[in-house]
């Protein structure tokens, strides 16, 4: 090994974004070896691949112990994503985590009990932390409020999910529980967030938002008055347009950011490709639609996430020329291990060092963390690797980048819990 990779294998890495089932979720109902090995990336990537409705329900329900045939309902699908980004990912986790060299359906019903083994009180946070190696992980569990976690209070944070206020998709009942708020006009809409901000802030990381999932990026500055027509039309029920909707949106995703900037919050927003399988308008996802809300907040930290995959150049181009804008690799090895390597190389000989983060899982369960980390830690060292031998990089260049990448930048962009 040589001492670069010794450097990217042994340096704790920031996980900047994880989905993470909580301490009692594991404990309870953490997944058994099918979950496990087969994540529900890859899932996506079975189903596009032709697996059956049945055969994947087959595959993920747990009341069935006849793992042999669960898994064979799947077995050709799997066989054609053996070499996909989150097929690496499941045989890391077979390999690593369960000693299966080579998956089929009685290996995987032999290591069995030890994936139900597994669902002890702290081995969640003993995965991530040793054999992932991260520093801390910052999650976004789709919640507005936030907690401290007993289960890691220091290791485990959260973001303030803003994705359905940037939907228009207001539950008022929410709103009034979370903030003691009845909404009845803007005035008190606005009021019932900053109260929001004023409660979570200091426990949570960074907010949150994916609602490219839902609508378009594409953002414009919205006013007071035409945000409440859209909001006394939800108030009594009227019905409100796609369009109307979107001017909600806007308002409050405003909100968000604006508070987020007072309260010293980086905003992380979902760009490009989507989880799942379809629909996929790659229209809506453009990285390059947010300018006008960057323009507008330059004192607010935008971290845009996944390389807004497959328009990385977008966030390359959005980090280069905005001091506030920040690039997320989060997921970004999975889905793509090629292009994320080579949007690093790129990134290098075009944006400011200190803009990028090398690693986020995307997970709900530590065992696909783990094996994003080491695909993260992998593709990071075969990249600067390949700086060096291409003679772009020295020794001590590419050591420094890889700490920048893992952990310094994040560490600046992101304060520690108050
Ligand atoms: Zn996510």
């Amino acid at each position: 090994m040589t001492e670069l990779a010794y450097l990217i294998q042994t340096t704790p890495m920031v996980d900047t974004h994880e989905h993470l089932n909580n301490e009692a979720v594991f404990v309870s109902s953490g997944p058994d070896i099918l979950n496990s090995v087969f994540d529900h990336y890859l899932v996506s990537d079975l189903v596009s691949a032709g697996a059956s409705t049945d055969a994947i329900n087959a595959l993920r329900d747990q009341t069935n112990p006849d793992i042999q045939a669960r898994f064979e309902g799947v077995r050709p699908a799997w066989e054609a994503c053996v070499h996909t980004g989150y097929g690496e990912a499941s045989r890391w986790v077979a390999r690593e985590l369960f000693g299966i060299e080579h998956i089929t359906g009685e290996a995987l019903a032999q290591a069995a009990p030890r994936a139900l083994a597994q669902h002890q009180p702290g081995e969640r946070l003993r995965m991530l932390r040793e054999v992932a190696r991260l520093d801390h992980v910052q999650v976004d569990d789709f919640v507005t409020s936030v907690e401290r976690d007993e289960s890691g209070p220091e290791f485990f944070r959260y973001d303030i999910s803003w994705m359905s206020q940037s939907c228009g998709d207001l539950s008022f009942k929410d709103i009034h529980a979370l903030t003691g708020i009845s909404v009845t006009s803007i005035r008190s809409l606005r009021t019932a967030f900053e109260i929001a901000y004023a409660k979570y802030a200091a426990l949570a990381v960074a907010t949150k938002t994916q609602h490219a999932y839902q609508r378009t990026l594409q953002w414009q500055k919205r006013t007071d008055t035409a945000a409440e027509d859209v909001l006394l039309r939800l108030l009594r029920g009227a019905p409100v347009s796609p369009e109307q909707r979107l001017c909600l949106g806007d308002w409050c995703l405003e909100q968000g950011v604006r508070l987020s900037a007072q309260h010293d919050l980086p905003v992380k927003i979902h760009c490009g490709y989507y989880a799942g399988n379809a629909p996929m308008p790659l229209d809506y996802v453009h990285a390059s639609h947010l300018s006008p809300l960057i323009d507008a907040y330059p004192t607010c930290r935008f971290v845009l996430m996944h390389t807004a995959y497959p328009f990385g150049g977008e966030v390359i181009a959005l980090a280069k020329h905005y001091p506030n804008v920040y690039a997320d690799l989060c997921w970004a090895w999975s889905i793509d291990p090629r292009s994320t390597g080579e949007f690093v190389r790129t990134f290098i000989h075009t944006a400011p060092a200190n803009k990028l983060f090398v690693f986020g899982g995307d997970s709900f369960w530590p065992h696909a963390a783990c094996a994003y980390a080491w695909q993260a830690r992998t593709g990071l060292t075969r990249v600067l690797q390949a700086e060096i031998a291409d003679g772009e990089l020295n020794e001590a260049a590419a050591a420094a980048l890889a700490r920048r990448f893992m952990f310094e930048n994040q560490q600046a962009v992101f304060r520690p819990l108050s």
